[in-house]
């Protein structure tokens, strides 16, 4: 019998997980850079937070989540995203005024599996609650890019929309249905059907853009306070010089953005999967889940598809690779010593022949090699083309000066 994955997930081992995990850590740099400290909630919820949260009638909400009844028969739900559960718990920790948190972990939804879109999959995000500025927006749209830029996404770019508010967003709807309704028979099944339903998700559509061309834009029809905002965003973007480019087509899936939605793509990659993340402001979320009025802004970037277009090589792993001559025991005893000192540092535990430990370290690719004889006797040292006899207990040091 062999296992294999569920269907839709992975196992990522080295070397690409190497990868990821300079992907990770340059995410808790940022994010601590942006003044985010780390909020932790769990990968499952009731079932009902992500209806009222996401929305009912979202594609995430009616097809795609992981929901079963626990032995108390609640119905909880693998999480599909982390917004709501991260709105959530804000809620819930009753701090009054600006609250941030970033997180990091799985998100569930049962898709289609290919490349850059499984059924587990990694998402880290932001959000910043009870602001209502568009310096708070720009803030949240800097922080995506410069992680995005310092892992090396390839090719990328944001793109930035408005989808007004409740008092300017019906107006705007309307309008989108009735020129839809003229044109349903062009118009794929799938779009047909969200005319009525939610003609905004339209607009997403790939197959129907050409009937979409010269479809009214929400930004044409936002109120005063909207458009305020949106102009303020956009001065802000330009102001830290972060390149955007406006689509009036723009339109996230889930149902809680009010106001500025914006995606990251990486033109690199293959359009069906170049979004590597993308947010928006939310502000009528808290109260949608039954907390109170806190208007927010945030973004999830997906590290699977992050992962897929960065140039990054990652470093070494291995600063040293210790090769005994006599026997395991002299080889753990330096590898020991190294280690307390701060180096990262392999050997062989089996006793295999010098010639193989040699091997091994060439493809380890340790920045250098030590040598050891016998308990008492020096050691070599070697770092490229430089060689070196010392005592044991000076190897720590004489590796850390040059290796650091
Ligand atoms: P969303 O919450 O749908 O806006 O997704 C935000 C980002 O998460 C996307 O741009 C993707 O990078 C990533 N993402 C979403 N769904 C998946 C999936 N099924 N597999 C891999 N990445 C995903």
């Amino acid at each position: 019998m062999s296992f294999q994955p569920p269907k839709g997930t992975d196992d990522i081992g080295a070397p690409e997980s190497h990868i990821w995990r300079d992907v990770l850590r340059q995410w808790e740099t940022w994010a601590d850079r942006f003044g985010y400290p780390l909020v932790m909630t769990p990968l499952f919820e009731a079932t009902e937070l992500f209806e009222r949260g996401v929305g009912d009638d979202t594609e995430v909400v009616t097809k795609q989540m992981y929901t079963f009844t626990d032995k108390g028969g609640r119905s909880v739900t693998l999480r599909p995203e982390g917004t709501a559960g991260v709105v959530r718990a804000f809620l819930n920790s009753g701090v009054p005024g600006a609250w941030k948190g970033a997180y990091s972990g799985p998100m569930f939804r049962y898709e289609r599996p290919q490349a850059g879109r499984r059924r587990q999959f990694w998402q880290v995000g932001v959000e910043y609650l009870d602001v209502e500025g568009p310096a708070a927006d720009a803030e949240v749209i800097e922080l995506g890019f410069r992680f995005l830029s310092a892992v090396e996404v390839a090719g990328l770019k944001v793109v930035l929309n408005s989808m007004g508010d409740e008092s300017c967003r019906p107006g705007y709807v309307a309008t989108l249905r009735a020129y839809l309704s003229e044109r349903r028979t062009d118009l794929c099944d799938e779009s047909e059907s969200l005319v009525d339903l939610n003609p905004l998700r339209v607009l997403d559509c790939k197959v129907c853009a050409p009937v979409l061309d010269d479809a009214p834009a929400m930004k044409d029809y936002l109120c005063a306070a909207c458009a305020d905002h949106y102009a303020g965003v956009k001065a802000y973007l330009e102001h830290l010089e972060i390149p955007y480019s406006e689509d009036g087509r723009l339109v996230r899936g889930l149902d809680y953005y009010t106001r500025t939605a914006f995606e990251y793509v990486a033109t690199d990659l293959a359009a069906a999967q170049n979004a590597v993340g993308g947010g928006g402001r939310y502000d009528g979320l808290a109260e949608s889940i039954g907390g109170r009025r806190a208007p927010g802004v945030g973004f999830a970037l997906g590290v699977d598809r992050i992962v897929l277009s960065s140039s990054l090589v990652p470093d070494s792993l291995l600063d040293v690779y210790v090769i005994s001559e006599t026997n395991p025991p002299d080889a753990l005893f330096a590898s020991s010593l190294l280690r307390r000192a701060g180096l990262r540092v392999d050997f062989d535990t089996e006793g295999r022949s010098v010639k193989a430990q040699f091997k091994v370290a060439s493809r380890s690719v340790a920045r250098a090699v030590l040598v050891v004889r016998g308990r008492k006797d020096p050691v070599e040292a070697r770092i490229g083309e430089e060689r070196t006899e010392l005592p044991i207990g000076d190897a720590a040091q004489w590796l850390t000066d040059r290796l650091r």
